[in-house]
């Protein structure tokens, strides 16, 4: 391939890629791969949201996919130009399936695949209604008593559950069910999503009242309502409670407020849901064809049991109840924990004029929020990154595309910048006696999410606090609760007229025990995580979260949430799966891994 340009030279990769697919030649367009190489599939070949990595794992998956999938048309996404950086060629690219568009990011070393992401975009012939396919929304011309939008609106809503059956329940209507709500919309997807609370957005209003976003607003835009230019950058958890109220509202969601999933149960030769819930006091019964828990993955409150906790006088309460620091001036608090939650609410007590300590119990990763907007996120997700041509859309792509098993290298190299970066902080705050962390094998704050979705802070000030000896630390296990404190295995007593339990919530498959049982949360197993055998992410590898967002061994039940990104980003995937099961697309599922844990 002399003389010839990048794109030239990526183009005709994608030829000799493509010809070698649509011949079945497997041997031939493996080798087309590095020995070292990776596939991250979103629904494309696999129904699945799934990363082969090394070559006999890409041969294994063409093998059982390739027949059906019958990919076509490889090419440069229009427009994108083919970078090149430290000998790795990056490109855009489109490409087809018998049944679907797709769009993916190749990247290749010495004229070989070292990665390749495939992402399903649109199921040919069910393509949303958007841009110039949006709808007229008038309807000109004359009829005798046409109904309008609002009264065809209101049919829907009335006759949707009653009259005609949702092809998908949703249960939760957090950011989750709505986003993944939206795109089904939009697909043309029959959808209810219920929701205990009185309005969309309270999942949010119910926090404790200091409780702002960590993550920045480039990174939690909604599906195809990106927020206005004026938003702030961690907007306050009532103004995103707000945020969803609109959202729901004007992407036309049918969304039943005040109703509770109360117990659902499949019918493996209907293939269909039986789910009742209470419906503001009504039981009404319902017969989706896919079920999907949107119940939150921060939402399953971890209330440990220490003894003598009933014989306390004082208020207790997990952290997702802490109600705010009012009530408590001039109290003494104790908060059992030192992660997020732990530090937020310790810092709004100290603000408060509470006595407040925190008990740590095991260490901590701590990043400084400028830090993380700054190197950690701020290439792909800022007004940075914005002028450089990255799209929150690109930025969600990019990140994707990393495969999981070498993401914790360049998170190490960043984790090792943020340490140098803040030295004196991390000094200080050891110096106040903080047991930190930097996760097991120093790959930091983003990995710790991905692989337990727990164990860190990002510091908005409480950290400076804990410096100071403005929240006091205190150190090891409880022991035991009295009527008026907490005494810990070495003795040492912490009088309390309030405890907080910051103790984290359990994995998702928890909600599936709750509402359809133990056998059925059992069989699908834990939620979250990627096996990196690194604290609470047990092994074995399975390289993709569990669960979330694809198919599990329990036929028509999904799990959704995440943090907004993930909301944003893993809705598509799951819509694109729902309808196509909808449509009666064939949905050969390739990988899914054993159940190797329980929750
Ligand atoms: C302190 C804290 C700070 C966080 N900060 C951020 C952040 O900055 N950025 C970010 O993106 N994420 C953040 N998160 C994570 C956050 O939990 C999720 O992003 C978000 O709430 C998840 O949305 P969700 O829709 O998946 O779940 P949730 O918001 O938890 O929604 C689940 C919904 O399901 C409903 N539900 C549960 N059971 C039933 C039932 N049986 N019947 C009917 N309804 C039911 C609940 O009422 C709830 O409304 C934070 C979480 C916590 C706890």
């Amino acid at each position: 391939m002399l003389d010839t340009t990048m794109d030239d030279q990526v183009s005709a990769i994608l030829t000799e890629f493509g010809a070698a697919l649509a011949a079945g030649d497997i041997d031939g367009t493996v080798a087309m791969f590095q020995e070292d190489c990776y596939w991250r599939d979103l629904v494309t070949f696999t129904w699945n949201i799934k990363t082969v990595e090394g070559r006999d794992e890409v041969a294994d998956m063409l093998r059982h996919q390739l027949a059906a999938t019958k990919p076509s048309n490889w090419q440069i996404a229009n427009g994108e130009a083919v970078t090149e950086e430290a000998g790795v060629v990056t490109a855009w690219i489109t490409f087809e399936t018998g049944v679907a568009r797709g769009y993916g990011l190749i990247r290749l070393k010495g004229g070989k695949i070292w990665t390749l992401l495939t992402s399903m975009v649109a199921l040919k012939g069910h393509e949303e209604p958007l841009g110039s396919d949006r709808p007229l929304g008038a309807k000109h011309g004359s009829d005798k008593h046409r109904p309008t939008w609002a009264e065809e609106r209101d049919a829907e809503a009335r006759d949707l559950g009653t009259l005609q059956q949702p092809e998908v329940l949703i249960i939760g209507g957090g950011q989750g069910g709505i986003a993944l709500g939206a795109r089904l919309r939009q697909l043309g997807v029959p959808t209810i999503i219920v929701e205990k609370n009185a309005r969309p957005g309270d999942s949010w209003r119910n926090r404790y009242k200091s409780l702002c976003l960590h993550d920045p607003v480039w990174y939690d835009h909604l599906p195809y309502l990106p927020f206005p230019p004026n938003w702030p950058i961690f907007a306050p958890k009532d103004k995103i409670g707000d945020w969803l109220e609109m959202y729901t509202k004007v992407m036309e969601l049918n969304y039943w407020t005040k109703t509770t999933c109360k117990h659902a149960s499949y019918d493996e030769t209907a293939r269909e849901w039986t789910v009742v819930v209470d419906r503001d006091g009504s039981e009404v019964t319902l017969k989706p064809k896919q079920l999907v828990l949107a119940t939150g993955m921060s939402a399953k409150a971890n209330m440990p049991k220490f003894e003598g906790m009933a014989r306390f006088k004082g208020e207790q309460h997990h952290s997702s109840r802490h109600p705010g620091p009012d009530a408590y001036k001039g109290k003494r608090a104790v908060v059992i924990g030192s992660n997020n939650s732990a530090h937020d609410i310790s810092a709004a007590l100290w603000e408060n004029d509470v006595d407040v300590t925190m008990l740590q119990r095991s260490s901590t990763m701590i990043v400084k929020s400028d830090t993380l907007m700054d190197i950690g996120m701020g290439d792909l997700y800022s007004e940075r990154a914005l002028r450089a041509g990255i799209t929150t859309d690109k930025a969600d792509m990019i990140s994707a595309s990393m495969p999981y098993r070498i993401m914790h290298k360049g998170q190490t190299e960043l984790t090792q910048k943020m340490r140098e970066r803040d030295a004196t902080f991390y000094a200080a705050l050891k110096k106040a006696g903080f047991w930190l962390d930097y996760g097991d094998d120093g790959s930091g704050l983003s990995m710790k999410y991905l692989r337990r979705g727990s164990g860190y802070y990002i510091d908005v000030g409480a950290s400076q606090l804990i410096i100071d000896g403005k929240i006091k630390l205190a150190h090891g296990n409880v022991k035991e609760i009295t009527e008026d404190g907490v005494v810990l295995e070495d003795g040492t007593v912490l009088p309390a007229d309030v405890i907080v339990y910051a103790t984290g919530f359990g994995s998702m498959n928890g909600w599936a025990a709750d509402l359809i049982g133990q056998d059925v949360a059992d069989k699908v197993g834990k939620c979250w995580g990627i096996g990196s055998a690194t604290t609470k992410d047990p092994g074995p590898w399975v390289g993709e979260q569990r669960n979330m967002w694809k198919p599990t061994h329990q036929n028509g039940l999904w799990f959704h949430g995440g943090n907004l990104h993930q909301s944003r980003h893993y809705s598509q995937f799951l819509s694109l799966q729902l309808k196509a099961r909808m449509q009666g697309i064939p949905t050969p599922v390739y990988g899914i891994p054993q159940t190797d844990h329980l929750g």
